[in-house]
C-alpha cells in the first residue's frame, strides 16, 4: 500500500501551522512554531522543525503553502511577503531535506484550492476566494481549474485616491487598505484613539454603537465595489470570503457587501451573485497546502 497520506504546511508571517492530512482534507494531527521571521536560516529551521515533528512513514509527501509570488514553472519562491525568503528553491530545500516529493503554492491560492474541494464551493466550476487577514489575498478557480498565477485581489483599487496601501504596496484606496483587519485598526484607532483596534470595531459594532456600524458599513461597501468588479471580470458562480477579519465579520459585512457587489454587477449576476463565508476557517490554508501535497505525491510535480 503506498502511502495514503501527506504533510501540508502553511507558512505565515508570524507563524507556521503543519498539519497531517489525509485525501479527504481530514487533519489527522498537526504542530504549530512561532515562525522566527529575522533571516532565511531561521525560517527554514522553523519550517524543517514544523515538518519534522510530523513526519512518519505513512507521509509521501509535502505541500507548502507560503504567502509568496512563486516561479510557475519551477516552484521556486521569488518573492515573499512578510518573510526573508526571496529568489529561494524552498521546494528542493525540503525535498533534500525529508527525502520526499514537495509541491510549493502561494498561500491564498491553497486557501481557495481547499474551500474549492472541500469547502464552500464544493462542485462548482468558478468561484472566487477572498482572503480577508492582516492583508487581503484571493484565489480564483476559473473553468473547473485553480489559477495558479499570481492574483494580487487585495490590490485591486476600489477607491480612487482613498487611504495609502501598507507594506510593499505604493498604490492608494486598494481593497487592502479599506477591508483588511489592517484597516478596521487603522478605522477604530481613528474613531477611539490609539489603544483601538479591529477588536475594538467589531465589538462595538455588535454591541450597537452607531459609528462602529457606520464604519462596517463602510467595510461592506468597498469589499461589494470589489467583488462587483470581480463579478463583471470573471462571472463566479459563488464569492467566498475567509481569513481571521472575514471571519469575525462576516454575519455583519457579506449581506451588505453582497447587495453592493449586485448594485455593480451586470445581469444576471445583478440578481444571482452569492457572497458566503468561507467553511474550513483557519484550516483552509493547511488542508489547501495538504492538497498541493497531494499534486506531489501523485507525480503532478
Ligand atoms: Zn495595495
Amino acid at each position: 500500500m503506498g502511502a495514503p497520506l501527506v504533510i501540508g504546511v502553511d507558512v505565515g508571517g508570524t507563524k507556521i501551522l503543519s498539519g497531517v492530512v489525509d485525501r479527504d482534507g481530514n487533519v489527522l494531527g498537526r504542530n504549530l512554531v512561532e515562525s522566527p521571521g529575522t533571516s532565511e536560516q531561521d525560517v527554514l529551521g522553523a519550517l524543517d522543525a514544523c515538518v519534522e515533528a510530523l513526519v512518519d512513514d505513512r507521509v509521501g509527501a509535502i505541500g507548502l503553502g507560503v504567502p509568496a509570488n512563486l516561479d510557475r514553472a519551477t516552484g521556486r519562491v521569488l518573492r515573499a511577503t512578510n518573510l526573508p525568503l526571496d529568489d529561494f528553491d524552498l521546494a528542493a530545500h525540503a525535498r533534500s531535506r525529508f527525502g520526499l516529493p514537495v509541491a510549493v503554492e502561494n498561500d491564498t491560492n491553497a486557501a481557495a484550492l481547499a474551500e474549492w474541494k472541500l469547502g464552500a464551493g464544493k462542485g462548482l466550476a468558478s468561484l472566487v476566494m477572498l482572503t480577508l487577514g492582516t492583508g487581503v489575498g484571493g484565489g480564483i478557480v476559473l473553468d473547473g481549474r485553480l489559477f495558479r498565477g499570481w492574483a494580487e485581489i487585495g490590490h485591486m483599487v476600489v477607491q480612487v485616491g482613498g487611504p495609502p496601501c501598507q507594506g510593499n504596496c505604493h498604490g492608494r484606496g486598494h481593497l487592502e487598505a479599506l477591508a483588511s483587519g489592517s484597516a478596521a485598526d487603522r478605522i477604530a484607532q481613528e474613531l477611539w484613539g490609539q489603544q483601538a483596534d479591529s477588536r475594538t470595531l467589531v465589538e462595538r459594532a455588535r454591541a450597537g454603537v452607531d459609528e462602529a456600524l457606520g464604519a462596517l458599513d463602510e467595510v461592506a461597501e468597498a469589499l461589494g465595489a470589489a467583488i462587483g468588479s470581480l463579478a463583471n471580470l470573471f462571472d463566479p458562480e459563488l464569492i467566498i470570503v475567509g481569513g481571521g477579519f472575514g471571519e469575525a465579520v462576516a454575519d455583519l459585512v457579506l449581506g451588505p457587501a453582497q447587495e453592493a457587489a449586485r448594485r455593480q454587477a451586470l445581469a444576471p449576476a445583478d440578481g444571482t451573485l452569492r457572497v458566503v463565508p468561507a467553511s474550513l476557517g483557519e484550516d483552509a490554508g493547511l488542508v489547501g497546502a495538504g492538497l498541493v501535497g497531494f499534486e506531489a505525491l501523485d507525480g503532478a510535480w
